[in-house]
């Protein structure tokens, strides 16, 4: 992306999509730091597909709070580092490279945003320093039974009384709440608006509050990750309101924009394709290298083409961003392909692995050609869920239809 395309024609015309020697020197210094500060046990948790524990995801926040690069795109006087969109992107996508545990979304990129435009310069104060160095653990409490993609139709209900709402009713598929110390709620505050989207208020709710409860739910490869949360009669100061009352739904807005941005994880993806191409290359078919297989080879390069597309799709995206503009409905698209290629490296992953895909964890890993083949079919199973979080690709769909394609 070097910035002195020769004259201002020509950079109307000319989109160069290769990083600037300077981004390139970045991506050294950040590639050789992550190497020598990624502690080897989370790494290896990692690329075997292990589910982690509160402590793994805090170990490697804390870390990246230490050197100063756990919240670069925070303003500067609340912990930000001043590195623009491409840092960043080289930044995330070399940690996914090098193995490094996605950070929590939550507290860094959803809360901390959500506070940062619309939270008090109190609420400031009291949330972000705790944020940025982990000691809360935030969840995101949106969706309901029957209100996920139709979101607006959401009923868990906060009355005011004095100085608190009184909240009532259930959140579902809460990501790592068993894990919070903190939620950020959409709850109804006007029970007969004009309109469903009127009547949300956006509230910070303690999970320690009495009458909150968690119930674990059980994905399809047996992990812990989401919950259910039930709100009885819980007392939330209306200090912990952000922005007006009733007015959630722009936050809610804003937030969904920002929790698109970080699911395309090309810096995961590359490493999978790498890790798929050797394993490949190891399992013998018909007496020769699976890879040579005309059949799987297709497969293979097509799935390459896919990522390699993605990622000057996301380039294309970042020199928009660097001049200034909005994510807009661009976020939808990174978001659908992105995904589609974490499902399809774990389809093509386990037609290269065959029958041993079938161990399911239950063989000592040690007896295994490939660590990551005991978490395989669990894996293969835990990755629809990418395809439905964050608004599901039919509902990422349609926003392009509407905003991309004016239809
Ligand atoms: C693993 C996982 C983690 C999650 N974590 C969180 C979290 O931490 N916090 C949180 O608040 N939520 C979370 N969610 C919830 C997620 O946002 C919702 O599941 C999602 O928005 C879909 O809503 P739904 O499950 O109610 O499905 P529904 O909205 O009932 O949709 C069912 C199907 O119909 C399709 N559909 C619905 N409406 C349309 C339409 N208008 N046009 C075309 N197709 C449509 C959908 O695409 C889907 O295929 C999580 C979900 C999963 C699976």
């Amino acid at each position: 992306m070097d910035d002195n395309a020769s004259t201002p024609a020509a950079k109307l015309l000319l989109l160069d999509l290769d990083y600037s020697a300077g981004e390139r020197a970045f991506r050294d210094e950040v590639r050789a730091w992550v190497d020598a500060n990624l502690p080897n046990a989370l790494r290896d948790k990692v690329v075997r597909y292990e589910h982690l524990t509160r402590d793994d995801h805090l170990c490697w926040h804390r870390i990246l709070a230490d050197k100063g690069w756990i919240a670069p795109g925070w303003p500067v006087e609340w912990g930000g580092n001043g590195w623009n969109v491409v840092q960043r992107y080289i930044f995330e996508e070399e940690c996914g490279y090098a193995g490094a545990p996605s950070l929590v979304p939550f507290g860094l990129t959803m809360c901390a945003a959500v506070l940062l435009k619309f939270g008090t310069d109190a609420q400031k104060r009291r949330f972000l320093p705790r944020i940025y160095r982990g000691d809360d653990f935030w969840c995101q409490g949106y969706s309901e039974p029957n209100s996920g993609s139709d979101l607006a139709s959401l009923r868990t209900s906060a009355v005011r009384k004095g100085g608190h709402y009184v909240v009532n009713g259930q959140k579902i598929w809460t990501t790592l709440a068993h894990m919070a110390d903190w939620i950020f709620c959409l709850v109804r505050t006007d029970a007969s608006p004009e309109r469903k989207q009127e009547g949300i208020s956006f509230l910070l709710i303690d999970m320690r509050s009495p009458g909150i409860t968690v119930r674990p739910l059980i994905l399809m490869d047996g992990g812990h990750e989401v919950n259910e949360v039930f709100f009885d009669d819980v007392e939330v100061p209306v200090d912990n309101l952000v922005h007006e009352e009733n007015k959630g739904w722009t936050v809610a807005k804003y937030l969904l924009g920002h929790e698109r941005l970080n699911t395309a994880r090309i810096g995961t993806s590359k490493r999978e394709l790498e890790h798929l191409t050797t394993f490949a290359a190891r399992q013998v078919k018909d007496g020769r290298p699976l890879t040579d297989d005309p059949r799987f080879r297709d497969k293979l390069s097509r799935l390459a083409i896919e990522l390699m597309a993605l990622e000057i799709t996301n380039l294309r995206f970042l020199d928009r961003l660097r001049g200034g503009r909005a994510p807009g409905a661009e976020v939808s698209m990174l978001k659908i392909k992105g995904t589609e290629i974490q499902q399809m490296l774990t389809e093509l992953m386990l037609e290269a692995a065959g029958p041993q895909a079938q161990v399911i964890g239950s063989v000592d890993d040690r007896d295994l050609d490939d660590p990551a083949l005991a978490a395989l079919a669990p894996r293969y199973c835990n990755m629809r869920k990418t395809t439905i979080y964050a608004g599901s690709n039919e509902i990422q769909r349609n926003i392009i239809a509407k905003h991309a394609l004016g239809l």
